[in-house]
C-alpha cells in the first residue's frame, strides 16, 4: 500500500508530480490507481507525462 505520508498536499491534490514535485499543469498521467488514507479519503496521484527530473 502506498504511504501517503511521503506526499505533500499539492501532490495529493494532483497539482504537482507525485515523484519529482514539478508543477504539472495540463501535462500529466496517472501515477498508479487511487489510494486511500487512514480515514478513507481517496486520492489520485499524478506524475509527469515525460520522465521525471530528479532534483
Ligand atoms: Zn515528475
Amino acid at each position: 500500500m502506498t504511504d501517503l505520508a511521503q506526499f505533500d498536499g499539492q501532490q495529493l491534490a494532483g497539482i504537482t508530480c507525485a515523484r519529482c514535485g514539478r508543477h504539472l499543469g495540463a501535462w500529466a498521467r496517472r501515477h498508479g490507481g487511487p489510494v486511500r488514507d487512514e480515514r478513507g479519503q481517496e486520492y489520485q496521484l499524478w506524475r509527469c507525462l515525460e520522465p521525471c527530473v530528479r532534483r
